[in-house]
């Protein structure tokens, strides 16, 4: 899984295609990703008593994580990712356009010098 929370993603299939936002959270179980305000859904509610108004509700759903692309924090492309291993054993993700570090996705194996 190369997207973590709180990264910013572009869409680029379906009614949201080209909109940017940040991950709220991640199924990794089904490689599903909730991202703010993107395929939201609108489920009618009929008056009741635990919602006296009605109307619409509206609803982020899930996106096939395959359908968005990480955005890249130095370039700004919407981009692919690589993932490389740093001197120190730890792997990190990088941008395959700028070849910006994109943050640490795996610790390194020996132990770290600094604290
Ligand atoms: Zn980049």
């Amino acid at each position: 899984m190369h997207i973590r929370s709180e990264d910013t993603v572009e869409v680029i299939t379906g009614d949201d295609r080209g909109t940017r936002a940040r991950v709220l959270r991640i199924d990794k179980r089904s490689g599903k990703l909730l991202v703010e305000g993107v395929n939201r859904v609108y489920k009618h509610v009929r008056r009741s008593e635990k919602n006296r108004q009605g109307g619409r509700l509206s609803k982020e759903m899930p996106v096939q994580i395959s359908n968005v692309l990480l955005v890249c924090k130095s370039c700004s492309a919407a981009t692919r990712t690589g993932a490389r291993l740093l001197g120190d054993g730890s792997k990190e993700r990088f941008c395959k356009k700028c070849g910006a570090g994109l943050g640490q996705i795996s610790p390194g194996k020996k132990r770290a010098t600094k604290k």
